[in-house]
């Protein structure tokens, strides 16, 4: 939709006023390699898409805070000093979440404003639509009430908003990336210091494409703790070999490969081991997109895939079947899982001559192997969190 159109839904929701409304953008965002590395001290690499959730923001005098958003019907009104007194259980517990960490950090969200989200982003499909509307709330808020707008802060109020007032547990990732992310550039992050740097990442003539597996997760949560603590016991036994070892990913592969034999059990040794090369190939890759090598980085992604689903086991069929059918089209240059596992999406690097016959070839296919309907979102990397111009 246009900032034109989505203005004129504002205006027809809450009519005309004196006061100057603004429009903010912040998009959804994909993790391209690096997957379960976060708790082991090793690099992510996301980037943040090239389509998202705008909100348009007006003041209002009678001191009412108005929430409204095209994707949902709920709407709410409440007093500026009743902001975060009661969770809803609906979508507006994001954006309230938000003001609360505002208010902690004495920028209490003080007088009244109008408030209409137009998400993009399908929700719930893994490409982060709650970390969207967080952080373009974050941002408008910083902005409107004169507070600094650094986009890292923004990204842990965010994810505290998350965390503690919605009330999902989830790691920073997210945040970060639709806080920080830049157009043709991926976030090189470690999540633990947050310290990050972007890599030009152009895509070209090639699209990502994120398929959506459907697959309802079941038991993802003691799966995932099941590898944390694989992890440990993995670098419990490699700390009594070199000591300095603080984390798994620190590890290179030679030195993994010297020490992995006191690893007794095969399976946690596995699981290490995937680790080490995880984070290697985020290594690799960021080195051969300095030359924008789209191919190479390909392989790894293909790589990854393979690592996650026989060394980590966290792959499940439907994904294994969308990449085994991704690989196939001849304009793929890799594709794997991508988030957790057990479910959720796979992204591809495809060209984009070849991305119509992805979807229909790809799609049929994975409904006659799996039963289930895919969904596909064409994407390409896109701009962080920011303010749009142009309402009136
Ligand atoms: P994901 O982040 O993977 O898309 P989540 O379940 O974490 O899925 O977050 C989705 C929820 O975020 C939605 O159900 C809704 O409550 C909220 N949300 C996201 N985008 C919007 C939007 N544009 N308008 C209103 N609520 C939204
Ligand atoms: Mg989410």
């Amino acid at each position: 939709m246009s900032i034109q159109a989505l203005n004129s839904k504002f205006i027809e929701k809450y009519g005309e006023s004196g006061e100057e409304a603004r429009v903010f953008y912040a998009p959804g965002r994909v993790n391209l390699i690096g997957e379960h590395l976060d708790y082991n001290g090793g690099y992510v690499f996301p980037a943040a898409l090239d389509f998202g959730t705008t909100l348009i923001v007006r003041p209002r005098t009678d001191g009412k805070v108005q929430f409204a958003s095209t994707n949902f019907p709920y709407e709410a009104s409440i007093d500026f000093s009743e902001i975060g007194h009661a969770k809803t259980g609906e979508w507006v517990d994001y954006p309230v979440g938000v003001m609360v960490e505002l208010a902690k950090k004495d920028l209490p969200v003080s007088g009244g404003y109008d408030l209409l989200f137009h998400g993009e982003i399908p929700n719930g499909s893994g490409l982060s639509s709650s970390a969207s509307i967080e952080v373009v709330t974050g941002f408008a808020f910083l902005t409107l009430l004169g507070g600094d707008t650094d986009t890292v802060e923004i990204a842990l109020l965010s994810q505290r908003a998350e965390n503690q007032y919605v009330g999902v547990n989830s790691g920073i990732m997210d945040q970060f990336a639709v806080a920080n992310g830049k157009r043709d550039q991926a976030i090189l992050l470690m999540c633990d210091t947050l310290e990050y740097s972007l890599v030009p990442f152009v895509t070209g003539s090639y699209k990502l494409v994120i398929s959506n597996t459907n697959k309802k997760r079941g038991l993802v949560d003691s799966k995932y703790n099941e590898r944390r603590s694989q992890c440990e016991e993995a670098l419990a036994i490699l700390k009594q070999e070199v000591p300095s070892l603080s984390y798994l990913a620190e590890m290179k592969p030679e030195q993994f490969g010297q020490h992995q034999d006191k690893i007794t059990d095969e399976t946690v040794r596995r699981r290490a081991r995937h680790v080490v090369e995880e984070n290697q190939r985020v290594l690799d890759s960021v080195e051969v997109l300095k030359n924008n090598d789209l191919k190479q980085f390909g392989l790894y992604m293909n790589d990854s895939h393979v690592s996650l689903r026989d060394l980590y086991e966290v792959s499940c069929e439907e994904l294994d079947v969308m990449v085994e059918e991704a690989q196939r089209i001849p304009g793929t240059l890799g594709s794997r899982m991508t988030g957790a596992g057990f479910g959720g999406c796979t992204v591809s690097l495809v060209h984009e001559d070849d991305v119509q016959r992805f979807i229909a070839e790809v799609g049929e296919a994975y409904k006659n192997r799996t039963g289930l309907t895919g969904e596909f979102y064409v994407c390409g990397i896109g701009n962080g969190v920011e303010e749009l111009k142009g309402v009136k």
